[in-house]
């Protein structure tokens, strides 16, 4: 079968490898749409850390086609929560599992999904209906963490909240502030971000701060950061309201330092969040894609074969680009 492996630090390529085989409590998937995530481009710019051989794809879904000593049906569609955590150290016994220390990440510190087949444990394998589009499995991980972002953040009906950053994690930010009741403004610099993010339940979509301030001079209750940028994460405090409350969810590279006033967040008693991947938020999100609560088909840019795979990591995504979903059965 063919699988995108990062050979090491800046050498991606899409290579012959032998199909895997499920072993204890895993499954047999055939992956049928992985989506490419900031993160693939950080592992192959040597951004994030990485383990050299692993095929990549942490955002994917497929069909059982060997269910190994699991429950698992043959021909179930599932999704794929690639965060498997130890259980057993202090973090896991908190409950407090994304913070394990020994997360082993499927398409990070194991083959993921960028390949025709995958062996996957079954625990972290959630089922998805049999009529569901087969691209929509691959937003359910993006959607995981971001319902994790908004639970920290606590969206409420008819409060203001505002989404720094057009990306998939913003535009999902949105939808989910829009079915809480939220008024929604979206603040990413692309018209055509702004534009999908109208699409897609903002009420109002602007491209500078300035605009934003013109809209919402009390600023926001809510401030979700998406775009991962150190200006963004720096402005989001000043852009919620005195008593307001701020979520970031953008990873800024390690060892990068954000300006903050202490004064300024003390006296007007900002709450400020960091949301980290996805604690028991992967069944929620497999639920959501599967009602359609999410509208996914906006957020697909183009689909890409496995062959294309490695080119599309190694290049920054074109300009207006959401999510590139490799489909390995394209050709
Ligand atoms: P993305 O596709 O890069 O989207 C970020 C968007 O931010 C860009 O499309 C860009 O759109 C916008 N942006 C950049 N600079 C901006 C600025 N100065 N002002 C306003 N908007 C700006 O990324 P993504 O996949 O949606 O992910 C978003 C962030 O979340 C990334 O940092 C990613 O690593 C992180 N992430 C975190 C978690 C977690 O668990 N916390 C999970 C997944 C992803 P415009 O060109 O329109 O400005």
């Amino acid at each position: 079968m063919r699988a995108t492996k990062l050979l090491e630090t800046g050498d991606i390529r899409t290579v012959e490898v032998p199909v895997p085989q499920p072993g204890p409590g895993e499954i047999l998937i055939r992956v049928e749409a992985a989506g490419i995530c900031g993160t693939d481009r950080h592992l192959y710019k040597g951004e994030f850390p990485s383990v050299p051989g692993k095929t990549l794809g942490h955002e994917f879904s497929g069909i059982v086609v060997d269910g190994g000593d699991t429950e698992f049906a043959e021909g179930t569609r599932v999704t794929c929560d690639p965060n498997t955590w130890c259980g057993t150290c202090d973090q896991c016994q908190r409950g407090r599992v994304n913070l394990c220390k020994r997360n082993v990440a499927t398409g990070i510190h194991r083959d993921g999904g960028f390949a025709e087949y995958c062996a996957f444990p079954a625990s972290k394998a959630v089922a998805l209906p049999e009529d569901l589009d087969p691209l929509h499995g691959a937003f359910c991980e993006p959607l995981a963490c971001t319902i994790h972002g908004m639970d920290l953040g606590a969206a409420r009906a008819g409060e203001r909240v505002l989404v720094i950053g057009g990306g998939v994690i913003g535009l999902i930010a949105v939808q989910l502030a829009h079915l809480a009741g939220s008024e929604v403004m979206l603040l990413t610099r692309s018209p055509e971000k702004q534009a999908l993010g109208l699409e897609t339940g903002a009420d109002h979509a602007v491209g500078t701060e300035e605009a934003f301030r013109v809209l919402w001079p009390d600023g926001a209750d809510l401030v979700v950061e998406c775009a991962g940028v150190g200006e963004t994460v720096a402005v989001a405090p000043k852009l919620a309201r005195t008593g307001g409350r701020v979520v970031v969810l953008g990873v800024l590279p390690q060892g990068d330092h954000v300006p903050f006033e202490p004064f300024d967040l003390l006296f007007r008693e900002i709450q400020l969040h960091f949301s980290f991947l996805n604690p028991f938020t992967h069944g929620r999100a497999a639920r959501m894609i599967a009602e359609g609560a999410i509208s996914v088909a906006p957020l697909i840019s183009r689909t890409i074969s496995l062959d294309q795979a490695a080119g599309a990591i190694a290049a920054p995504p074109p300009r207006g680009e959401v999510r590139a979903i490799v489909v390995p059965d394209q050709i």
